[in-house]
């Protein structure tokens, strides 16, 4: 079997909420397999939809823990804007549900997990592996902003990897819907100094220097303003104190890339599209959008 298309996906895991009555989750839904791993609030489990037979990962977070940490809010906000987004490199949020003690997730299952274990094997990745990345990630930003999301934690914790090899952006705990604050703001609006009005624009372009940092890290294996002390790492960027060491090698068009990504001023910074016209894209990503070792 190939990739599960995303109308075949929905129509096996959500049949039941196009009906009349919409479909309530419970854990009866699903058996329960094998633990994928462990996060701050809980564990995710491997898990099967009983009815249509879809493998999902299903997220279990403990409410108590939540409330102690005071991300309820944060939860509810990932989930509403993750569960809106439809595109091959963002991890499906199909739904949730919840019983008296834990909130469930029922996520995409993204087979090869995690890769950040891919870059800590390989210490980094070729040219045409990054590129691939940085090219299909450019593209999943590019939707979001669109929809007036930004992510604003892009780093490879937060990157699974799906059974192709395609990138899935995962985790939005700190995204942020930014027309909702335009909306709430409406009322103000007359008195918001530039850069406010701006704000949806000029926060989007968060998202261009994480892509800025993660490509740097893709090519050399460790961020770019890495230091021993928080406090250093702090000057690094603020400085922008970039530097590209002689080993790994890596192409001088990269760099340019990165040079132009990672720019204080966040008008500055290259646009998205831009980024994918690049010539170190277009040389070196895979058209299919997925890297092939
Ligand atoms: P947090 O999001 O609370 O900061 P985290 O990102 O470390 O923590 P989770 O997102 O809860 O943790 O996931 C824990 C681990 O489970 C991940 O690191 C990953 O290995 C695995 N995992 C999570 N979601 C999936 C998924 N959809 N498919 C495959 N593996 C997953
Ligand atoms: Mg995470």
């Amino acid at each position: 079997m190939g990739i599960v298309t995303e109308s075949e996906d929905e129509r096996k895991i959500s049949s039941e909420s196009t009906a009349a009555e919409k479909k309530r989750w419970t854990l009866n839904d699903f058996d329960v397999g094998k633990p994928l791993g462990k996060g701050k609030f809980g564990h995710v489990y491997l898990a099967r939809e009983k009815r249509s037979k879809h493998i999902v990962a299903l997220k279990v977070l403990f409410k108590s823990q939540l409330k102690q940490s005071q991300v309820e809010h944060q939860l509810r906000r990932e989930v509403e804007i993750q569960s809106h987004l439809r595109h091959p490199n963002i991890l499906r949020l199909y739904g949730y549900f919840y019983d008296q003690k834990r909130v469930y997730l029922i996520l995409e299952y993204a087979v090869k997990g995690e890769l950040y274990k891919e870059l800590q094997n390989c210490k980094y990745f070729s040219e045409r592996r990054a590129a691939t990345y940085i090219a299909s990630l450019a593209r999943a930003l590019i939707y979001c902003h669109g929809k007036h999301v930004i992510h604003r934690d892009i780093k490879p914790e937060n990157l699974l990897v799906g059974a192709e090899g395609e990138l899935k952006i995962a985790d939005f705990g700190w995204s942020v819907h930014t027309f909702n604050r335009r909306r709430t703001m409406c009322g103000t609006l007359d008195y918001l100094p530039p850069e406010m009005v701006e704000s949806t624009e000029h926060d989007a372009n968060v998202d261009i220097w994480s892509l800025g940092v993660l490509c740097y890290e893709f090519l050399y294996g460790v961020p770019p303003f890495e230091a021993k002390e928080h406090s250093d790492t702090y000057g690094r960027i603020v400085q922008v104190d970039l530097k590209f060491p002689p080993r790994p090698i890596v192409s001088s068009s990269a760099k340019h890339l990165i040079s132009q990504m990672l720019v204080k001023n966040s008008s500055q910074r290259l646009p998205l599209h831009k980024v994918l016209e690049h010539p170190w894209i277009v040389q070196n990503a895979d058209p299919s959008g997925v890297y092939r070792a």
